[in-house]
């Protein structure tokens, strides 16, 4: 496990990189949810994690769980509808399960406990047309191949981020039974659920920040690993 000072860093640049790409994404996620909604996903989530991302400084000093609870209670205040409490209140709840430091297996219990939060606050289920249909394909995926498949951290999360692009492509062609969307009835067919598609662009940046963190050390680790197995 990486350092207190390296796992902070990392989370900061995740940070950082989550809320850039959801800025550029704004329109797009307005798009979607002017479509089956309200028009307002893309303002919320680039307020919600650009808000996260301002208070860079103010986090500097902060354990790694303590600057992902900050950026959930950042959400709350700041992202009003159905998204911020989804977001912010899960992932404030999730931190809790980094306090002993972010490893693979702290790592798939924050993203157990985000979802169960997410599915118990929105009490929807997988095929509702929601963020859940990205979530838990991701989440499970992620799971399975960490402690099932014994993968390393950063193969897992490539492989959770495939599962959620094949979750927010489900969302297309089904009937929203939760939220906004869901008011529209049959017409909510054949549209793509943004919250969803800004969880699935949340999973890429994370993935693109464990590459720069974890690249080494995969690499490492592997041929640690190899060569115990060649001594044997
Ligand atoms: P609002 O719907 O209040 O305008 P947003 O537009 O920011 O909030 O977010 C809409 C997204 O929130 C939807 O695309 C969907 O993914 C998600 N969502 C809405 N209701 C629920 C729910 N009950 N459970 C899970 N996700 C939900
Ligand atoms: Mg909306």
């Amino acid at each position: 496990m990486a350092d207190a000072e390296t796992q902070r860093e990392a989370v900061l640049d995740a940070l950082d990189n989550v809320a850039e790409r959801l800025a550029e994404e704004k329109e797009y996620l307005t798009d979607l949810d002017s479509a089956i909604g309200d028009a307002d996903h893309g303002a919320n989530m680039e307020r919600g994690f650009g808000k996260a991302a301002d208070k860079r400084e103010e986090f500097a000093e902060m354990e790694p769980n303590e600057v992902v609870k900050n950026v959930g209670t950042t959400l709350i205040s700041n992202v009003g509808g159905a998204s911020g409490p989804l977001y912010g209140g899960s992932i404030m709840f999730a931190s809790q399960e980094l306090e002993g430091g972010i490893t693979a297996e702290t790592s798939v219990a924050f993203a157990e406990a985000y979802l169960d939060k997410v599915k118990d606050r929105g009490g929807a289920q997988v095929g509702a047309k929601t963020m859940v249909d990205a979530l838990v394909p991701a989440v499970h995926t992620y799971k399975k191949s960490i402690e099932q498949d014994d993968l390393p951290p950063l193969e897992a999360l490539a492989k959770a981020v495939d599962a959620a692009e094949r979750g927010v492509a489900f969302t297309v062609p089904i009937k929203a039974l939760k939220g906004r969307a869901s008011f529209l009835d049959w017409r909510s067919v054949g549209h793509q659920d943004p919250g969803a598609t800004s969880t699935l662009f949340i999973l890429e940046e994370l993935l693109e920040t464990a590459e720069e963190y974890l690249d080494g050390e995969v690499d490492r680790d592997a041929r640690a690993e190899d060569a115990v197995g060649r001594a044997e």
